[in-house]
């Protein structure tokens, strides 16, 4: 295989997504039917795009970003008709769930079609799928004319990109094609779903609440950490983490807000760059200290939609310590509390 990294001449492009220019966006699509890599926004993050029906072209995502091959694909369709060319079986729970939730950011594990290749699939039989809800994502898998195979478009294990910015300083001079259509909207990755199993298990927590899918499927479990890391080998490791070190706090209240200033205390003393993640009441708690502010506690959806970039603005000061406040686990809550679990382990 051809070296990628490094070589190429990154082009990028605003899109308006209230206000398309389809010229640019058929260039982008003709990209992707050429085999290039075209990283564009979604709802949830900024997607790293291929041809998911090429071999090749799937073979420069893990390359550029690094990313290692036991680390399936998700793979983003414009709408559910199309599903029956990708997949084996498609379930009636996961049929309601479609015209539920799509296009919107759930994922849902399927069986796969033999259209599919193992390069996406990390060799599993099974497919992860969805529709992304965001104008210019729809209209790129559209002007491809192919579903379009998308990790997140970061460096392997860094936060995900939430602005085309944090694309380009992961990804710049390894892609042919940034879209900037501005800030993603809910901020956090899709909530991965497990629909061929009985009862139904979600492999990674995001976009679509377990609450919301309780309303509508009962049973429907969180799966324990030992069934993700077999089922979605990519979760294994630390995962979704800015380059300091992440020390997540998990008192509640006045005693959490202690121990936070007493571990920032004793890192600077030994001469570390300290910064503290907290939510909008506690700002002042901290002063002293770089804080940067997700939102008010309750508002756990512009919690999630600035969590990634708090972490890189904190990175970019270049602190060596991150210490966070943990969040109310419930509803997005409970996808921020498991990235930022995530992003403090130590492996
Ligand atoms: P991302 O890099 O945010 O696109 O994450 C993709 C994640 O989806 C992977 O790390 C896996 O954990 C999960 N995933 C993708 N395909 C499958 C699959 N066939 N079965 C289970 N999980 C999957
Ligand atoms: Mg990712």
């Amino acid at each position: 295989m051809k070296e990628y990294s490094n070589s190429v001449d990154t082009r990028i492009i605003k899109i308006d997504p209230d206000n398309i220019d389809w010229k640019y966006l058929q260039l982008a699509g003709q990209a992707i039917r050429e085999g290039r890599l075209v990283a564009f926004p979604t709802e949830t993050v900024y997607g790293l795009g291929a041809d998911a029906l090429n071999a090749e072209a799937l073979l420069k995502i893990f390359q550029a970003k690094k990313r290692p091959f036991y680390d399936p694909l998700i793979v983003h369709i414009y709408n559910l008709k199309e599903i029956y060319d990708y997949v084996e079986f498609f379930p009636d729970v996961a049929r309601t769930l479609g015209e539920l939730f799509w296009p919107g950011p759930l994922t849902m594990v399927l069986k796969k079609s033999k259209s599919i290749s193992d390069i996406v699939t990390s060799g599993l039989d099974t497919v992860a799928i969805r529709i992304p809800d965001h104008k210019v994502a729809l209209g790129l898998i559209k002007e491809a004319r192919r579903p379009i195979a998308a990790p997140s478009a970061n460096l392997f294990s860094h936060t995900s990109p939430t602005t085309a910015w944090h694309v380009i300083s992961d990804l710049k001079g390894s892609i042919d094609i940034i879209i900037d259509s501005g800030e993603t909207l809910i901020g956090l990755e899709s909530t991965v779903l497990d629909v061929t199993t009985s009862p139904l298990q979600i492999l990674r927590l995001g976009g679509i609440t377990f609450e919301s899918l309780k309303k509508i499927i009962p049973d429907i479990i969180i799966a324990d950490d030992h069934i993700k890391i077999k089922k979605a080998p990519g979760m294994l490791s630390r995962h979704y983490s800015p380059l300091a070190k992440l020390i997540l706090v998990k008192d509640k209240d006045e005693k959490m807000i202690e121990k936070i200033r007493k571990i920032a205390l004793q890192h600077r003393n030994k001469g570390k760059k300290v910064g503290v993640i907290a939510c909008q009441e506690n700002r002042e708690k901290y002063s002293g200290f770089i804080v940067k502010v997700l939102g008010e506690a309750k508002d756990l959806n512009s919690c999630a939609r600035n969590l990634y970039a708090q972490l890189r603005i904190l990175d970019e000061l270049k602190c060596d310590i991150i210490i966070s406040e943990n969040f109310e686990d419930i509803g997005m809550g409970r996808a921020i509390m498991d990235r930022l679990k995530r992003a403090s382990r130590n492996c």
